[in-house]
């Protein structure tokens, strides 16, 4: 269920093409799972042309021309202005954008077909089909509307190449070197306009790691401050938010002791509580941040204070029972956390000043729970 979740969510943003978005899922999801789940869009936006091809090419067969000309005309008109009326954008209104012009083309090539008797839909899709795709390959640009020229184009180039496949063959002139000829043509858009789709896709991936990695503390794996704020001014939780200040005991201490590496390695395996801390809470999010050297954050987008010092207290715990032996100095004889926890009054929305002042006033919580010896959490 998580692997089908972090999917739908690094689709979602592909498809979506909003600057920079993206949710929690992209932190979960390694360099591994990102180059499976491209091999999968691959596959799936080839298999969605086939299928739509195959459908298409029942439905133009079988239905009247002009009833199907305006049947086309109405739903796709009616899917189109819902989706461009809308102002959401996510994945199934860019599909619904796409079937739109799916059936718009399949009344066009009926009507011609039938009605027309002509078979002018196949040039007017050969020429389409190529204009697309030169202006989509000649533009150095990739954003959203070459994404849906590429899109566009490789479902003409489907259709002219599956009809003038059908129309060789009801004509009994499969080997007519016109029609070769136009298949040729197509079949070439079409691999160019996937290739340029991969291409597309490649490009914001690589920008996706960027941003990640402009987010993300390389030891921790946990938000950096410029992850948490993007976090904020995304998030669309609007009630009273939960912080957890947490603070390594005596890390000095363990550092001077074991030497710099063996505390980063600390760092990580504390880090690695955090972030389960984070992944418990399944319906609220709940982030976990490197706050300072070895100070980390949880913050909870929910005002369940019971549900919060629960995850702390496993957090805590957790620590407690990994026996990580401390430095020489330390008050307890290992590794342990000191937390303080603070909950907002009233809505912090998207304000990220407010938010530090939140975390101010849990370090305030923190400062007491090392004056009362440490290991423990005041709220
Ligand atoms: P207290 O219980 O009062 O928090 O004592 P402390 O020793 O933990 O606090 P102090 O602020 O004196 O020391 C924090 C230490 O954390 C000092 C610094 O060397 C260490 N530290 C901060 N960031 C890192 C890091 O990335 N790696 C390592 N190995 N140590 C770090
Ligand atoms: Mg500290
Ligand atoms: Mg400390």
């Amino acid at each position: 269920m998580k692997f089908v979740n972090q999917f739908v969510l690094f689709y979602k943003n592909l498809i979506v093409y909003r600057e920079g978005a993206y949710e929690r899922g992209y932190l979960l999801a390694n360099h591994r799972n990102i180059v499976v789940l491209d091999i999968i869009i691959a596959i799936g936006v080839f298999a969605a042309f086939s299928v739509g091809s195959v459908i298409g090419q029942t439905l133009m067969f079988r239905i009247d021309g002009i009833v199907a000309l305006c049947l086309s005309m109405v739903v796709s008109a009616g899917v189109g202005l819902f989706a461009l009326n809308s102002n959401r954008s996510n994945a199934a209104l860019c599909m619904m954008r796409n079937i739109a012009i799916m059936i718009m083309l399949l009344g066009i090539s009926q009507f011609m077909y039938y009605e027309l008797k002509s078979n002018g839909s196949l040039y007017v899709y050969t020429v389409a089909a190529i204009l697309i795709c030169s202006a989509s390959n000649l533009s150095g640009k990739a954003n959203g509307v070459i994404l849906l020229l590429i899109n566009a184009n490789a479902y003409l180039c489907m259709h002219a190449s599956s009809a003038s496949y059908h129309f060789a063959l009801m004509n009994e002139t499969i080997v007519n070197p016109h029609y070769s000829y136009m298949f040729f043509c197509t079949v070439i858009a079409w691999v160019s306009g996937i290739r340029r789709h991969i291409d597309y896709l490649m490009i914001v991936r690589q920008r996706v790691r960027l941003k990640i990695a402009s987010e993300t503390d390389p030891l921790t794996k946990l938000f950096n401050r410029r992850g948490m704020e993007s976090f904020i001014r995304r998030a669309k939780y609007r009630g009273n938010v939960g912080a957890a200040l947490f603070d390594i005991d005596d890390f000095k201490s363990y550092n001077d002791t074991y030497g710099h590496k063996a505390g980063d390695e600390c760092l990580a395996t504390v880090a690695s509580l955090m972030r389960e801390a984070a992944e418990e809470s399944e319906k609220q999010p709940v982030i976990a941040v490197r706050y300072g050297g070895e100070e980390m954050l949880l913050l909870f987008f929910h005002d369940d204070k019971k549900k919060a010092m629960k995850s702390i207290g496993h957090a805590i715990e957790r620590l407690r029972k990994l026996k990580i032996k401390s430095g020489a100095d330390a008050v307890h004889p290992c590794v342990s956390l000191s937390c303080g926890f603070a909950m907002s009054e009233k809505p912090l929305g998207a304000d990220t000043e407010l938010y530090y002042g939140l975390v101010a006033e849990a370090d305030s919580h923190l400062y007491a729970a090392k004056n009362l010896g440490k290991n423990q959490c005041m709220s």
